[in-house]
């Protein structure tokens, strides 16, 4: 499924659109029809590079720390002024520190646990504050928050990773009951490994044929099949999906 011309005239907002999951969840969209905004928070040159292979049309690459309030607030307001409207949000930046309980200092460990939710839950939370207000204006719009198999799993010596995720799977459902009388539709994507630079040390590492060996398809997914589960969340006729966590790990962690 291409969902060709399905999301033209649809603004999309990617965070994390520079690489990995979001680069490619960007090009779905936009090979979809979408116009879509590239934010990254360092990578300048990788997310002009991903703009620059896009089809023509009036996406941009914008920068925002999603982790600073003030940043997400300005990012929000120069996308509507520049494109006038925002359809789709994709909470997909994340990060994913390890901080072992034992062999971390109580020092390092706050910083770590305060970057981690406030890039991964706090930012999300503050990026829908800011949008929902236009998608009311618009008449509704679609949130899709990309989560994590940790959250349900667990995540050992991540535990503030698997603490936000958990937190953004929640976000997305409270969200969904509240927004749905507005048109707004809110999911939750839960990838299991992923070949991206975040889960490049374990699948490139000594452990890496153990950690493929976790999914029976002994490998970890691509950002392509990430991407066109997010773009399908979005979809004009899946508005029934509004509240679901959907499981994209290969079968490596199967929740009852
Ligand atoms: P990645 O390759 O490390 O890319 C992370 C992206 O997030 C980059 O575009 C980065 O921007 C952006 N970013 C990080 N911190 C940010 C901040 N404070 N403000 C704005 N942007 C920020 O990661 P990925 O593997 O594609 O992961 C994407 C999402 O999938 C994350 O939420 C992650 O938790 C989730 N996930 C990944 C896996 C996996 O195995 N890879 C598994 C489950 C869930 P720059 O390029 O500018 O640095």
């Amino acid at each position: 499924m291409t969902f060709e011309g399905t999301f033209d005239g649809t603004v999309v907002l990617v965070t994390g659109g520079s690489r990995g999951i979001g680069r490619a969840v960007v090009e779905r969209f936009a090979a979809a029809g979408a116009t879509v905004v590239v934010q990254y928070r360092t990578q300048g040159a990788a997310a002009k590079e991903v703009l620059a292979g896009l089809p023509a049309g009036d996406h941009l690459a914008l920068q925002a720390d999603v982790a600073d309030p003030d940043q997400v607030r300005t990012l929000v307001q120069d996308v509507v002024d520049r494109l006038g409207r925002i359809d789709v949000l994709v909470n997909n930046a994340g990060i994913y520190e390890r901080h072992p309980v034992l062999g971390t200092s109580y020092a390092e460990w706050q910083e770590s646990w305060r970057r981690t939710i406030e890039t991964n839950l706090v930012g999300p939370a503050n990026l829908v504050h800011e949008v929902v207000p236009h998608m009311v204006a618009a008449g509704g719009g679609r949130i899709v928050n990309v989560t994590s198999r940790g959250a349900f799993r667990g995540e050992p010596e991540h535990t503030a990773y698997g603490a936000s995720k958990a937190g953004l799977n929640s976000l997305s459902q409270s969200l969904a009951r509240e927004l749905a009388p507005h048109g707004i539709y809110v999911t939750a994507v839960a990838p299991g490994f992923v070949e991206t630079d975040m889960a490049n040390d374990y699948l490139n590492g000594p452990d890496g044929e153990a950690v493929r060996a976790q999914s029976p398809l002994l490998r970890a997914a691509t950002p392509d099949e990430i991407a066109r589960v997010v773009v399908f969340m979005a979809t004009p006729g899946a508005e029934s999906t509004t509240g679901a966590i959907v499981d994209v790990n290969g079968a490596s962690y199967l929740r009852t």
